[in-house]
């Protein structure tokens, strides 16, 4: 097939990529405290000639900073395209054995000095978009518009980077973007490879915390209180059915009780019990549905057990996260970049999964088409000697997760800049 699009020839910017993403690898930092990987990236990319914004974001919690990165390459009348890489690594002892392996050992959002891992990849992430930011200037002959490069802190857990960037007015303060992508890598997949979702990609999620209150007392006589530790086991119990029971079987959901807590002593019945909960499904009707069943039976198993309306289970939501949705007329152009790229046979439609993204959040519930790719990112003798030994691969988040940094880059970085090639204005 006609390669329209330069393969990756310039193995002088792929072996400085690969050093950065080593360099990168070796020195991650936890969500919220992305200091020097922020700075690290606004400085690559103002020597790119970028104009450049650091500590971009406003997160809830005032007594964070942002670490978030604007990079802005202005070319003339044209679309706005946002791409975005994620940079926070995770608390976890890194297990591959690698020589540029993570000794990190950094404070958490407790104080606690916990080790930290790039074990999803974010390392990759921003390596490769240093990668097309420097071919996309090299290539300005060649498009026409704004390029928004967004350097995203905090993407794994609460008060996300996305959400700080969009409220200190990412679209109002630079451009609002006619298209929005991002790519991730994926552990069971070839570097070399690219696959996509079309539609609902990945889930809707809502935390939520169910406080289950009773009246305590001694544990011989429960004639004289009210047990919330029961009321909690019924109320497990009565959830699982929202999925199998209520809910249209057409519609991907999940409800997951993950947290128990309540009680001390076994002679002690407890005044309270938390239940931790979360809720996955793909469409806003469909979270909104089981949010209204989990609200009913928790007052009404409570009512069954005698309470009074005042001491009814309280249920909040605490945390709510949109589903990724993948728009199918911006899939359907980048698949065919990519098989331009990659060839066809390595650009394949995966299935959606029920993992969380916070990109989601830059589409503003569909108003803008966005799209996050799947790029492999795992040698393929890597994955040949699990599938051998019948092992499972290493997972994202996993440990002993190995990204073929070199292979996944040159797909990548050309693939990457063929979709941007695509979405900005032809010269
Ligand atoms: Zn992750
Ligand atoms: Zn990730």
């Amino acid at each position: 097939m006609q390669r329209e699009y330069p393969e990756f020839t310039d193995a002088e910017q792929l072996d400085r990529l690969v050093k950065i993403y080593q360099a990168l690898h070796a020195a991650p930092e936890l969500s919220h405290f992305e200091e020097k990987t922020g700075a690290f990236m606004a400085n690559n990319l103002r020597a790119l000639h970028y104009a450049v914004s650091e500590r971009f974001g406003r997160y809830e919690n005032p007594e964070w900073t942002c670490h978030g990165v604007v990079a802005v390459l202005k070319n003339g009348d044209g679309p706005t395209v946002l791409y975005r890489a994620d940079m926070d690594a995770l608390p976890l002892k890194e297990q591959t054995g690698l020589p540029y392996a993570s000794q990190v050992m950094m404070p958490n959002e407790d104080g606690e000095i916990v080790p930290v891992m790039h074990a999803c990849g974010h390392d990759l992430h921003c390596t490769l978009l240093l990668g097309v930011a420097e071919t996309m200037q090299t290539l300005r002959a060649r498009w026409r518009g704004t390029l928004l490069l967004v350097v995203q802190p905090a993407e794994e857990g609460t008060d996300t980077g996305a959400a700080a960037i969009l409220r200190a007015g990412l679209y109002e303060e630079f451009a609002r973007p006619d298209h929005v992508i991002a790519f991730h890598g994926r552990a069971d997949a070839s570097a070399g490879t690219m696959a996509y979702v079309p539609g609902y990609a990945m889930a809707d999620v809502t935390s939520i915390r169910i406080t289950v209150r009773g009246v305590g007392g001694h544990g011989a006589a429960p004639h004289l209180c009210k047990d919330p530790i029961v009321l909690s086991a019924q109320i497990i119990l009565a959830l699982q059915t929202i999925v199998s029971r209520e809910l249209n079987p057409l519609e991907p959901a999940v409800i997951t009780v993950g947290a128990i807590h309540g009680g001390h002593a076994r002679n002690v019945i407890p005044e309270e019990v938390l239940l931790e909960v979360t809720v996955r499904c793909y469409k806003q009707t469909v979270r909104e549905e089981m949010i209204g069943a989990i609200e009913r039976l928790c007052a009404q198993l409570g009512r069954a057990a005698g309470l009074a309306e005042e001491r009814l289970p309280r249920v909040d939501v605490i945390l709510s996260s949109p589903a990724v949705y993948n728009d199918p007329e911006l899939v359907r152009r980048a698949a065919e970049m990519f098989g331009n790229v990659l060839g066809p046979e390595r650009v394949t439609q995966a299935t959606p999964v029920m993992g969380s993204e916070d990109f989601a959040l830059y589409g503003l519930n569909h108003q803008i088409p966005s799209a996050l790719f799947w790029i492999g990112a795992v040698a393929p003798e890597r994955i040949s000697a699990y599938e051998a030994s019948g092992r499972v691969l290493p997972q994202l988040h996993a440990s002993n997760y190995i990204i073929d940094a070199r292979n996944t880059l040159r797909a990548g970085v050309p693939a990457a800049t063929a979709l941007l090639l695509e979405l900005l204005g032809k010269t």
